[in-house]
């Protein structure tokens, strides 16, 4: 089997082919534009023999109804747009949409470091702090299609302010945009987590920085874990595929789990910069085997 996988992206749409083996084929490019359906159809253009076309957005994302109900104003999509209905009716293929976080869990599951897993927690650092829930051997989106929102979780009561318009979101004190601006304080060439990965070993104080931001992420591995007692706990974006990091989080775990959870495993993501691509395949490959 071989489905079309399509990651959208302010900058740019991405597409593929991608095996059920996770061989990614025929890779492309292109800028996205304005209206974000006419961009995906045009990406699909010159692919043929796919069972499903998978789709990956940032955004609120209607799984089951394949719609995207909103996304950010850089992405040029319509309040509500049923996007899985406006690909599928020229392309004559079963479309799914998803969002960009749920859809790297499922690459996750089926390519990555989820494989033989049927429960896991995936959560992304970046700019703010992405979750996926993984349960009983499917993604779990809840009633809104909104579960898994980790990074507005308050981890400290009457914290800073969050852009999502309440305080002390966990984003705000352990995504790599947070461990940045704390970084920058030492010194303002840390401007980047792969700044702050190249000096990790030659500044003390840049890696005091970093144990106290680990124990920030570790307050967030905590709730997930003693709620949802997960065997593994996969940890994306692209500071994370350092294993340095993955071992100062490691580290500092036992000082917020309890003795009794201890075995749960932290491990990096593997599908790196194919999350989104091997993540719509996994959803449209999903799609086909239980259809
Ligand atoms: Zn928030």
């Amino acid at each position: 089997m071989k489905v079309l996988a399509i990651d959208v992206g302010g900058t740019a749409i991405k597409s593929a082919l991608v095996h059920a083996d996770g061989t990614i084929e025929d890779f492309r490019e292109l800028a996205t534009p304005p209206v974000i359906a006419e961009g995906i159809l045009e990406a699909a253009k010159g692919y043929n023999d796919y069972a499903a076309v998978g789709i990956c957005t940032a955004g609120l994302v209607d799984y089951k109804n394949g719609v995207v109900i909103f996304s950010s104003a850089a992405l040029g999509y319509h309040d509500n747009e049923p996007l899985a209905e406006e690909i599928g009716s020229v392309v004559g293929v079963p479309v799914v949409v998803e969002n960009d976080v749920n859809a790297a869990a499922m690459g996750e599951a089926m390519f990555g470091a989820g494989r033989g897993c049927s429960d896991f927690v995936c959560l992304t650092y970046g700019t703010s702090i992405g979750g996926a829930l993984y349960l009983n051997g499917g993604l779990y989106r809840g009633s809104r299609n909104m579960a898994g929102e980790i990074g507005h979780v308050a981890t400290h009561a009457f914290g800073k302010p969050c852009p999502c318009g309440k305080r002390g979101c966990y984003s705000e004190y352990a995504s790599v945009t947070a461990l940045v601006n704390e970084a920058k304080k030492i010194n303002a060439a840390y401007d980047s987590g792969r700044a702050i990965v190249a000096h990790l070993d030659s500044d003390p104080a840049l890696l005091e920085v970093v144990q106290t931001w680990a124990h920030e992420v570790c307050v967030g591995l905590m709730g997930v874990v003693h709620t949802f007692d997960p065997p593994r706990v996969i940890l994306g974006g692209g500071l994370m595929s350092d294993d340095g990091m993955i071992q100062l989080i490691r580290k500092a775990l036992p000082d917020h789990i309890l003795d009794s959870y201890s075995s749960v495993e932290i491990v990096g993501a593997e599908t790196g910069n194919q999350a989104g691509l091997l993540g719509a395949a996994a959803l449209a490959m999903e799609a086909v085997n239980r259809a």
